[in-house]
């Protein structure tokens, strides 16, 4: 059961994917090991944006794991700018579960600049 289902809201765990330890091409939860499939369009809820930019909603492009009490994303490794995502798509930098900042791929049209 959820924590939600007590009315207790926890913030999502966004930590970077890591490679799976038989194939290197599939992604593993870092809490728990399982492999999490294909990434999708998903919505971090208050993420910890360290670059000055109002966002109002950080969709990402990112794998989940669901076999925690909480939701853990994970979202997809991109350079400063995600290139690899073609022209709609640009990176905040965000501060992840280990305390790292790593650039975050957005779509432009969530994100003003200040
Ligand atoms: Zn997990």
């Amino acid at each position: 059961m959820s924590l939600e289902a007590y009315g207790v809201e926890t913030p999502d765990v966004v930590r970077e994917p890591a490679d799976d330890r038989h194939d290197t091409d599939l992604k593993a939860c870092p809490e728990c090991g399982t492999v999490v499939g294909e990434p999708n369009t998903l919505k971090l809820d208050a993420p910890d944006v360290v670059d000055d930019v109002e966002i109002d909603t950080l969709v990402t492009r990112a794998r989940k794991c669901d076999r925690h009490a909480y939701d853990v994303l994970l979202p997809v490794r991109v350079r400063r700018g995600a290139p690899s995502l073609g022209r709609s798509w640009t990176t905040v930098r965000v501060r992840l579960a280990d305390q790292r900042v790593r650039p975050v791929a957005v779509p432009k049209s969530q994100v003003t600049r200040q």
